[in-house]
């Protein structure tokens, strides 16, 4: 090996790392094998995780290095199989990972263009045709950040610097308030907290019968406290709520941002993807008003983890906000490739690249075909659901979040029990009281057919374990 000689050789290194690829195939081929034969791992509970797994770090190199990693490979979840619902990703792309594998083996960061390159453009790239996608003006920009959480993080700080004169240096001295729906992400009340705007400075607007948030009351609300002397500075519009993948009007809402000051971000982790199909863009309507926006290429478009992107029209308040001089690192080429100007960390990983491989290969055309196929998939979900007396349906049009429950058995119950005896991977959910199963059609790698295995699978498992499913009710007990 090269440390035993003394000198570094590249030789050597990439001798080293051409085995360490051969191990890297051997492992995808066991994996492959693994998530065709069983494509739902057998859960170790946490309590005999240590002692199932060896993965205790000791002084000396361990011998059975290769065996223990393939175990703690094959032992891990998979959430690219057929039969992965529970979050809002799944799935495995091809060519994105091929990216992200391309990614990793470049190691670059994104921080300069001396240390990025031709990455930058890559980057570049994306966040322009979003702009322009999105019918923002050319002042507009954006950057990658590290997920849809910090993405709102991000969105808010140009909020807040915005509003305040000088909030950057002096600290926060007036009381800030942001809004958000009642069905938002948790990030929007954890990020006030991060950035000392305080959760109780967080109003929640109510949401319909859908799940929206309802324009009247927000401007209810914006009333009340401009009334006590509070100052409104930041609107959050959700699309795609996490549990119901619901789409807040962008337009009044815009509309009381507008006429109030307020900085208006449309947080799109989820199903803000919509704008690559011509199809469903609607559901963004009024999406070029928005002051920010943002959405994880790692759910809809199925990149892996983690794809994040952030755009604002305001290319200024995204450098005033996040630039700062450092003279050891912006050594050459202007602001406008040194991208660390506008991130919120230094050295950052390239999640571009995965995203670029993807879009590259199959076009615009392409991403608006994986959008399509998962609303299509859903509608599938939706329509065997509806057909089905034993079913109970709570999602509506126009959502990739299916939400129904079986039998009236208990969602949390349900899902537990299929995730013990490694059947499915799905998770539950709740809006307002009703608690139900979140089925999410976010694998276009799916087919129809898959989406009906899936509720073959579910209604399987209730049958052979009805004994130990405490309350199966008949469909004419149900409350609702
Ligand atoms: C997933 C999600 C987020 C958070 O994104 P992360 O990348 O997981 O941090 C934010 N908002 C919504 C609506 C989401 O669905």
């Amino acid at each position: 090996m090269y440390g035993n000689t003394g000198t570094y050789d590249q030789n050597t290194q990439n001798y080293a790392m051409k085995n360490e690829l051969e191990l890297f195939n051997k492992l995808a081929d066991k994996l492959f094998e693994a998530e065709k034969k069983q494509p739902v791992v057998t859960p170790i509970p946490p309590a005999q995780l240590f002692d199932e797994i060896d993965v205790s770090l000791g002084e000396k190199p361990a011998p059975d290095f290769e065996e223990t990693l393939e175990k703690l490979i094959l032992n891990t979840p998979r959430t690219a199989t057929k039969l992965f619902f529970n979050q809002l990703f799944g799935g495995r792309n091809p060519k994105a990972t091929l990216g992200d594998l391309l990614a990793v083996l470049l190691n670059n960061s994104m921080y300069t263009y001396k240390v990025a390159g031709p990455q930058v453009g890559v980057e570049k790239e994306i966040l322009r045709n979003i702009c322009n996608r999105i019918g923002y003006p050319a002042t507009s920009d954006g950057t990658f950040a590290p997920g849809g959480s910090m993405s709102n993080f991000m969105a808010m700080v140009m909020a807040r610097d915005t509003y305040g004169d000088d909030v950057q240096h002096q600290g926060i001295t007036d009381k800030l308030v942001a809004y958000t729906s009642a069905e938002s992400h948790y990030s929007i009340p954890k990020n006030a907290a991060l950035m000392g705007i305080g959760r109780d400075q967080v109003r929640f607007v109510a949401t319909d019968a859908a799940g929206k948030m309802i324009p009247e009351a927000l401007e209810k609300l914006i009333a009340i406290d401009k009334e006590a002397g509070l100052q409104p500075f930041f609107v959050n519009a959700t699309a795609g709520t996490t549990v119901l993948g619901a789409f807040d009007s962008i337009m009044p809402i815009s509309a009381i941002c507008k006429q109030h000051h307020l900085w208006l971000h449309v947080d799109g982790a989820y199903c803000g993807s919509v704008i690559f199909s011509e199809k469903y863009k609607h559901l963004v309507n009024g999406l070029e008003l928005s002051d920010s926006f943002s959405v994880n290429a790692h759910k809809m478009m199925g990149t892996p983890l983690t794809c994040s992107i952030l755009v604002t029209k305001h290319k200024e308040h995204l450098r005033d906000s996040f630039s700062n001089d450092a003279a050891y690192l912006y050594q050459t080429d202007g602001d406008d490739y040194n991208l660390g100007k506008t991130s919120i960390q230094c050295g950052r990983r390239n999640d571009a690249l995965k995203f670029w491989t993807l879009w590259k290969s199959v076009g615009t055309e392409g991403l608006e075909a994986i959008v399509n196929q998962q609303f299509q998939l859903a509608a599938i979900a939706r329509e065997y659901i509806s057909n089905h007396p034993d079913y109970t349906l709570y999602s509506f049009d126009d959502s990739i979040s299916v939400c129904f429950n079986y039998k009236n058995i208990p969602a949390q119950q349900l899902c537990t029990g299929l995730y013990e005896s490694s059947e499915l991977m799905v998770g539950y959910g709740t809006f307002q009281e009703n608690e139900f199963v979140r089925l999410v059609t976010i694998n276009s790698g799916n087919e129809g057919s898959d989406i009906l295995h899936f509720f073959r699978v579910l209604e399987d498992f209730v049958d052979s374990n009805a004994a130990h499913l405490d309350t199966i009710h008949k469909p004419e007990e149900l409350s609702h």
